[in-house]
């Protein structure tokens, strides 16, 4: 038999490390244990309800049932226009709109369309998993910036420099980030985005969580602060997180014209359009207001206050206050090499598997995100079970 020989390049991808967590702690739950689940990247409310009949409504209208142009509904691109022009005071053109399947495709486009073989990639860490991946696919190579809670999580210019170059061609601009729930200050970003500009280096700038921040703390787009990066800046958002849409699968991509040509004509080819009947969703949610968007915030807000203040009580966590998305990542770097139940783990994945097999509670491993000794944890989960799952984290690492 002839071995089976797949690509080089597929081959190394690796399997989501907070997919493969979700999928054990679904596995335990199924076999009728009680698991607390810290691992999902996703708000635990239902989609409200005004975009919900819109899609509907969507799918009785035969017209929803035949393609869209491969870049999306041009209404949908005239709301995107008005929605960025009212969060972030720039408004696109819709040549200069991509709408894509999830924020991920528009990271995935955006790597497609600007790296060679090659390019390097300036990547701070801890970073969200997807993208060393994305950038690799595309041929690209990751520069890892490490930060830690002294540095809020956040890199400097310095640092920046330190790793630039003559084959940097991108960075990524997290803010608020997934997963350690930090935000950058206004003028971190206008000195980030300078700089860039300066050098001709591109910015991928992530805002998928721009809605959820808290605390006086704001999301400020390095687009608006920083105009002349314009031509050299690719925007990554989507409905996801900010209107509880994550099974709707629509994002977005902005930035300078040519890019986004040539990623609509790669998305033409790979998926054609996003779902119709999804767009026309996804019209209802970026056109309407902000309340529903605003209720869900102050829950978020609540429950954070309320996580942060279980995770400080556990003696031997270190941790930064998040002040966005809806994450918490505290350091366990205190209980690795050490005696815990019986057993001595030297990593976190080693941890956080004990964790879940012991205590039952899932929560996801730093290395995951580039980032050994941490541990994400999501606050987007039922108060109770939160409760109840630091508690049982307490007790097992300190019990
Ligand atoms: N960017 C970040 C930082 C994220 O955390 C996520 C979701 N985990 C995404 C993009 C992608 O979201 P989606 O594809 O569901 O729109």
């Amino acid at each position: 038999m002839r071995p089976l020989t797949l690509s080089r390049r597929i081959s190394a991808i690796s399997e989501s490390a907070t997919m493969a967590v979700d999928a054990r702690a679904k596995a335990l739950r199924a076999s009728g244990e009680a698991v607390i689940g810290f691992g999902a990247g996703e708000p635990d409310f239902p989609t409200p309800e005004h975009i919900v009949e819109a899609a509907v409504v969507a799918c009785r209208d035969i017209s929803t049932h035949k393609y869209t142009p491969a870049g999306g509904l041009p209404i949908l691109k005239e709301a995107l226009a008005e929605k960025t022009e009212r969060d972030s005071g720039w408004c696109p053109r819709p040549s200069e709109i991509l709408v894509t399947n999830g924020g991920k495709h528009a990271v995935y486009n955006a790597c497609a369309a600007v790296l060679d073989p090659g390019d390097e990639v300036l990547l701070p860490a801890p970073y969200w998993t997807t993208y060393p991946e994305v950038i690799a696919l595309a041929g690209g190579v990751p520069t890892v910036l490490p930060t830690d809670i002294v540095s809020s999580f956040r890199v400097s210019v310095e640092q920046l420099e330190a790793s630039r170059t003559n084959r940097t061609k991108a960075l990524f601009l997290v803010s608020p980030s997934n997963p350690t729930g930090a935000v950058y200050p206004a003028e971190e970003i206008v000195a980030i985005g300078r700089w860039a500009s300066k050098h001709g280096i591109w910015i991928i700038a992530d805002e998928i969580y721009e809605h959820l921040v808290y605390e006086g703390n704001e999301h400020y787009s390095v687009r608006t602060l920083v105009p002349e990066i314009a031509d050299r800046c690719l925007i990554v958002n989507g409905v996801a997180k900010t209107y509880a849409m994550t099974g709707w699968r629509v994002g977005w991509l902005l930035g300078p014209s040519e890019a986004i040509k040539a990623a609509t004509n790669l998305q033409s080819h790979a998926t054609s359009n996003v779902s119709n009947v999804a767009q026309r969703a996804a019209l209802a949610a970026v056109s309407g207001g902000l309340e529903e968007v605003e209720a869900m915030r102050r829950s978020f807000d609540r429950r954070r206050q309320r996580m942060v203040e279980l995770l400080r009580a556990i003696k031997g966590v270190e941790l930064m206050e998040p002040q966005g998305s809806f994450y918490t990542f505290p350091d366990f770097s205190a209980f690795l090499e050490r005696e815990i139940a019986g057993h001595r783990p030297n990593t976190t994945i080693e941890l956080s598997a004990l964790i879940l097999d012991i205590a039952k509670v899932a929560i996801v491993p730093g290395e995951a995100f580039g980032a050994p000794g941490y541990a994400r944890l999501s606050f987007a989960l039922a108060d109770d079970d939160l409760e109840e799952g630091i508690g049982r984290i307490g007790s097992f690492l300190n019990g």
